[in-house]
């Protein structure tokens, strides 16, 4: 089969097409002969060598969707033929065939799309996990996805929405706007316009967010702490650099600055994010939203596109 391969750190060019055997399922693993493949800013991080070192050569990715091709002993969930997506895997996501866990691997409702099942992992259990275990919100309350254009803020929208919360969202273009109106944000701002958390305030009626999910937080912490009510939490999604704060804006309103990495979720925890998701797909509160599809050789490309500026939903390899 033809896996993206990489051999060592470096920019998109290191991110290879080879020919390399197929996978085979050992007893508790599935095969998942790959449909569309989910790619993230972290597997961008990873190959640069800024974070989680991998053993070379090594396969990026963890997202995908397809169907089921084969089952070690012992699997009871899956069989040959089922419709699926991954999150996780044994040997990386950016292949033809991608070797799994059976625990990485959920139903894919009939549906929806391969090319929306491989933007479920990493981006909706994040979200997830960012709004009902860290955030822990209340019906009724306010939210500012800060950044709710792109993989992670459509589905925070869609969350939120469902939730019952007051959703504001933000993005950074047109059209990246016009797409986190659709998800169901009753307000949408533009988080490059100069006077845009003044707006969070007047659309609050002064008295700010409940919660904040931040997708760029050595850009926008400071500025967080401002805009949150009292009990305020901001949860720290993405952040790419350091920023200086004044802790002080945090003592009045008794607030909350919380960290989050999806990494640090427990299996268990994964069991109950992953029934959640799939339940919200089956009752269709969400809906994966697609930017982009490219060609599984054009990994390259998908690495930098999904770091510039301009999100539109999610950008998925196809093999
Ligand atoms: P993505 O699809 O590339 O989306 C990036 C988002 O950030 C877009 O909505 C973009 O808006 C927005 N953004 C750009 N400039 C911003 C600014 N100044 N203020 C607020 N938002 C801004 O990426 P993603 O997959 O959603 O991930 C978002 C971030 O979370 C990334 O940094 C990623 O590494 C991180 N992440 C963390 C975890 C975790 O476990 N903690 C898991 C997944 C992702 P425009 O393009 O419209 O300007």
């Amino acid at each position: 089969m033809k896996a993206i391969r990489v051999h060592q750190v470096g920019g998109p060019e290191v991110l290879k097409l080879e020919e390399v055997p197929d996978p085979r399922p050992a007893a508790g693993q599935v095969v998942v002969s790959a449909r569309a493949i989910g790619v993230n800013p972290v597997e961008t991080y990873v190959r640069a060598g800024k974070y989680n070192q991998k053993v070379f050569p090594y396969t990026p990715g963890a997202d995908a969707a397809g169907v089921v091709e084969s089952v070690g002993a012992g699997v009871k969930k899956f069989r040959p033929g089922d419709r699926v997506y991954t999150a996780g895997t044994v040997g990386g996501a950016y292949a033809e065939k991608i070797l799994c866990a059976e625990a990485h691997v959920h139903p894919l409702p009939a549906h929806v799309s391969f090319a929306q099942g491989a933007a479920l992992g990493v981006p909706y259990a994040t979200a997830y996990r960012a709004l009902y275990d860290r955030a822990v919100p209340k019906a009724g309350e306010t939210i500012l996805v800060h950044g709710a254009s792109g993989g992670v803020g459509t589905a925070a929208v869609q969350m939120a929405r469902a939730a019952g919360l007051t959703v504001i969202g933000t993005g950074g273009t047109e059209r990246g706007r016009a797409l986190v109106a659709e998800q169901g944000a009753h307000h949408v701002l533009d988080h490059r316009a100069p006077d845009y958390l003044q707006q969070v305030m007047t659309l609050t009626e002064g008295r700010g967010v409940d919660i904040i999910l931040e997708m760029l937080a050595n850009v926008n912490l400071d500025k967080d702490l401002t805009v949150l009510a009292k009990r305020g939490r901001v949860i720290v999604v993405g952040n790419r650099g350091r920023i200086e704060i004044d802790p002080r804006a945090t003592m009045a309103r008794d607030a909350d600055v919380r960290g989050m990495t999806l990494m640090n979720a427990t299996d268990d925890d994964l069991r109950g994010i992953h029934a959640a998701l799939v339940a919200g797909l089956e009752n269709r509160t969400l809906r994966p939203v697609v930017g982009k599809e490219l060609p599984l050789s054009d990994a390259p490309r998908a690495h930098e596109l999904v770091l510039e500026p301009g999100a539109y939903g999610k950008i998925v390899l196809v093999p």
